[in-house]
């Protein structure tokens, strides 16, 4: 199809596909959400009462693992399974920089170093030949994120760090509803960390969880996120306490918890997690069955052991057939009306690394990637016409585009 056959881009002055916007992600609130919240504040006990417990069990159950300990947000999640890792000054912990910056920073929080593995260049997950290139004597640890909810490759990473003694973190923060080789995932590292804010598939507001099947790591992970006291006279150093108002701080924590009000939405939303999912799973079907049609859009290798619950779903420009760059695309697609967004700049392309000596070129495949892709609309409310409008746009833009 030539450029004149094609249709006026709304950048061009042309008229937008959609007529109101329509944003890459957002949360799905309905009426039991909200009763569920005002219950607990009309109650007794907004904070450390009894749906926090109730999340904690639900989510466990959820995911599959012995224990989970919710707290104030993913960040904190990935915070304290540094600590409950005994991970500190002089350690190096893996990770990748086609991520949030979180997964990378919870390192650097407790003074140990986050190296960069580099990606598949098709599944953009954190590929596990470039970990094992990346292990020195001082590696403890790998943060390995389920990047657009789909599971890294597990059995291969579980492996090395067994090999070398490392503690395998899986930031799942997309990826609550994901199941690898039909386990869901919560169950497989020996932590996971979830994230709850508003743009995942469920949402307390803000809010975090981390998942383990160890009993130890369990202890540590409610030291670490309740200032390190315990409450249980059993755990207490002073086995004669003077009094039953006697608490004990065994180490230095932090106060990480999350609200009754917020672990009741999220108890509320956890309700429709299956639903949400289904609904990622066909809005995906349809993506991908329309873009199989255009060879310009390449879209993320999915590997059969991952049925994955997604969280984004990218769309990956080949700019050797197109005569735009990313941020022409990107910007067609705005003026559409299709507000897409960048999932993510390497981390170490920010200041913050720049000045600690990262520096381009670690990881050629993820900074490949960067330059290529956005996230496009995906979330459960969305209508088919929704789904029709931002295939639309994607193939007027590459109509106009096309070389
Ligand atoms: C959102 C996110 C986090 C951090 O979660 P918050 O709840 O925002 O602190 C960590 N890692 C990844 C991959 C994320 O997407």
């Amino acid at each position: 199809m030539g450029v004149s056959m094609s249709e006026k881009l709304a950048i061009h002055g042309g008229t937008p596909v959609r007529a109101d916007k329509i944003y890459y992600g957002r949360q799905c609130i309905d009426e039991d959400d909200i009763s569920a919240v005002g219950e607990v504040l009309r109650g007794p006990l907004i904070t450390c009462g009894p749906d926090v417990a109730a999340v904690e069990k639900l989510l466990a159950e959820v995911t599959g693992a012995k224990y989970a300990v919710v707290v104030a947000n993913g960040t904190a999640a990935l915070h304290c399974a540094m600590l409950a890792a005994g991970i500190g000054e002089g350690d190096e912990v893996i990770t990748t920089p086609l991520t949030f910056a979180a997964s990378a920073n919870c390192a650097v929080y407790v003074g140990a170093k986050p190296v960069f593995a580099d990606v598949d260049p098709e599944t953009y997950n954190i590929d596990p030949d470039s970990i094992e290139a990346h292990i020195t004597d001082r590696t403890r640890a790998v943060v390995a994120v389920d990047y657009t909810g789909q599971a890294v490759e597990h059995d291969r990473i579980r492996d090395i760090c067994d090999r070398h003694g490392l503690t395998y973190v899986v930031d799942a923060a997309h990826a609550i509803g994901t199941k690898y080789k039909g386990r869901p995932e919560g169950s497989i590292g020996d932590m996971t960390c979830f994230s709850f804010h508003p743009v995942k598939t469920i949402t307390s507001g803000e809010g975090g969880a981390i998942t383990t099947n160890d009993p130890e790591l369990f202890r540590k992970l409610r030291l670490a996120s309740q200032h390190g006291i315990v409450r249980d006279p059993d755990e207490f150093d002073e086995k004669d306490p003077e009094g039953i108002w006697y608490y004990e701080m065994q180490t230095l924590g932090f106060n990480y918890r999350m609200t009754d009000f917020q672990a009741a939405l999220l108890i509320s939303q956890l309700k429709k997690l299956d639903a949400f999912s289904k609904r990622r799973h066909e809005i995906v079907a349809r993506y991908n069955e329309a873009f199989a049609d255009m060879p310009e859009i390449i879209v993320q290798r999915e590997i059969p052991e991952s049925d994955t619950t997604r969280h984004l779903y990218i769309i990956q420009l080949d700019l050797d057939k197109l005569s735009c760059t990313r941020r022409e695309f990107f910007d067609a697609m705005s003026a559409e009306n299709v507000q897409c967004q960048v999932h993510y700049v390497p981390v170490y392309y920010f200041p913050f690394y720049k000045e600690r000596g990262y520096e381009r070129g670690l990881c050629p495949h993820a900074e490949r990637i960067y330059d290529r892709i956005m996230s496009i609309p995906l979330y459960p409310m969305m209508t088919d016409d929704d789904v029709e409008s931002v295939i639309t746009a994607v193939r007027k833009i590459v109509d106009w585009y096309r070389i």
